[in-house]
């Protein structure tokens, strides 16, 4: 699909129009465009991203959301259906990571707007909860989300990298002990992370933690929700959770496997003393006194309404049902690579699996698949490929056709092992490193996302 497609079909909006457009119109328009971008993952062909996929199941969550789309739970006075909703969320969040298990605290929550931001909370929660130290610092396995990176330079906390091992992908727990300093006010580990969906060995960084009184955060916004009932379906997934000496904070995405709508995150805290350390207060402001428990100044009631609606609706019962589905789905897709010997998995992976290909580049493979509908996530150093099983990949037929498609991708690989891939080709162009030529590449494709459409024109 082109990236402006629209820009012939549809008048362009340079400036603010004259008059107002009819509704019906505006909403044949967003009609027509929903159902042809729906096209593209609707086959159960594209990793990730739409976790849920059920239609009927989007149009119950957008009736929830209907109800207070308009309500700021700013205003808390307003709406006590927010305050129910929200204590809700954090309460079922920390049941399924089975905060019950933390004899003698008070566990706790956030709701943010996403796993980034969960994670730039966590990371300033600890930074504000050790208010003696002037330039913190986290460690992070290489693999973890860039979400901390991304915190960490908001935030003035450095971010120490910790290598993983390349066979295994586990990070290397040697370098993470040596690397603990006097600043060093928490660790990382994900469950899983996002590139190779391996987990990092939860309880022996947890016992690191513990041992030098230090925090550690488990990165469970892709997992949170799904893990949980992965282990309790006997599948050999370690222990990530509050059951883990030394886990201090959890980030679990509701807008991913908790199937609730774009726009919400849980972060759990084992206590609820570091989440209280990072609230923003001005008490002595002209236009009032105020208080807000997350970066966030004013919220939506809709999306806490939606994620509530989506968590009550399902139930554990409907979590474990999907989870089996999706379990069962990606055991069967790994087998078919495990069947090809060209190709390797990369680590052991859970639900997401990332393979490559030690005897042609793997993005040969991708430009096949490619042809085939099949939308894939790519990695670098070395390259691979991703898929995270999603609802949509659970759909009668799509484990067939990913059998078959991947057996022509690798005899298409095979064939064409001495030709560059096409679609490497331009996935290195942006990896190159911080060369001028990547920085100014990749201003360029943020300021085309955001400018291209309808450059205003100038007098
Ligand atoms: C998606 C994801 C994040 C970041 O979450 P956003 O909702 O995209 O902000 C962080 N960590 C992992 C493992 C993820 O999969």
């Amino acid at each position: 699909m082109s990236r402006f497609p629209y820009l012939d079909e549809y008048e362009v909006h340079r400036t603010m129009p004259d008059e107002g457009t009819s509704r019906e119109e505006i909403l044949a328009m967003m009609s027509a465009m929903a159902s042809r971008e729906n096209v593209v993952w609707e086959d159960g062909h594209c990793s990730g991203t739409m976790y849920c996929g059920d239609h009927d199941h989007y149009d119950f969550l957008n009736q929830a959301f209907s109800n207070f789309s308009y309500v700021n739970t700013l205003q808390r006075d307003m709406c006590p259906s927010a305050t129910k909703f929200e204590a809700e969320i954090i309460a079922m969040t920390l049941d399924i990571l089975d905060a019950s298990a933390l004899e003698g605290r008070k566990p706790g929550g956030l709701v943010t707007s996403g796993g980034s931001s969960s994670i730039a909370h966590a990371v300033l929660a600890y930074r504000e909860g050790n208010p003696n130290i002037t330039r913190a610092n986290m460690i992070k396995p290489e693999t973890a989300h860039p979400a901390f990176a991304k915190a960490g330079h908001l935030f003035g906390v450095d971010m120490k990298i910790a290598p993983v091992d390349p066979v295994t992908l586990e990070v290397d727990l040697e370098w993470v002990r040596a690397n603990i300093d006097a600043n060093t006010v928490a660790l990382i580990g994900s469950a899983p992370n996002y590139g190779y969906g391996t987990v990092d060995p939860i309880a022996e960084l947890g016992a690191i933690a513990l041992d030098r009184g230090i925090g550690l955060h488990v990165d469970g916004c892709l997992g949170g929700f799904l893990l949980p009932f992965g282990r309790e379906l006997g599948y050999d997934i370690p222990a990530f959770d509050f059951t883990v000496p030394g886990v201090t904070t959890i980030s679990a995405d509701t807008h991913k496997y908790g199937y609730a709508l774009k726009g919400t995150s849980v972060l759990a805290f084992a206590d609820q003393s570091l989440r209280n350390s990072q609230y923003f207060y001005l008490t002595d402001w002209s236009g009032g006194k105020y208080c807000s428990p997350g970066m966030d100044g004013s919220r939506s009631g809709g999306l806490l309404a939606a994620t509530w609606a989506a968590m009550v609706s399902l139930g554990r019962a409907g979590y474990l049902r999907y989870a089996k589905a999706i379990f069962e789905t990606s055991a069967a897709m790994q087998d078919a690579i495990r069947s090809h010997p060209s190709l390797r998995i990369m680590g052991r992976p859970s639900f997401l699996f990332s393979f490559t290909s030690d005897e042609y580049d793997i993005y040969l493979v991708n430009d096949f698949l490619r042809t085939k509908g099949w939308r894939m996530n790519g990695q670098q150093y070395p390259n691979a490929i991703h898929m995270a099983v999603t609802r949509p990949q659970t759909q009668p037929g799509v484990v067939e056709s990913w059998t078959s498609d991947l057996a022509d991708a690798v005899a298409y690989a095979t064939a064409h092992k001495d030709e560059p891939a096409k679609s490497g080709a331009i996935y290195g162009g942006v990896a190159g490193g911080m060369s001028a030529e990547a920085d100014e590449f990749i201003r360029a494709v943020m300021a085309d996302m955001m400018d291209q459409q309808a450059s205003i024109p100038m007098a």
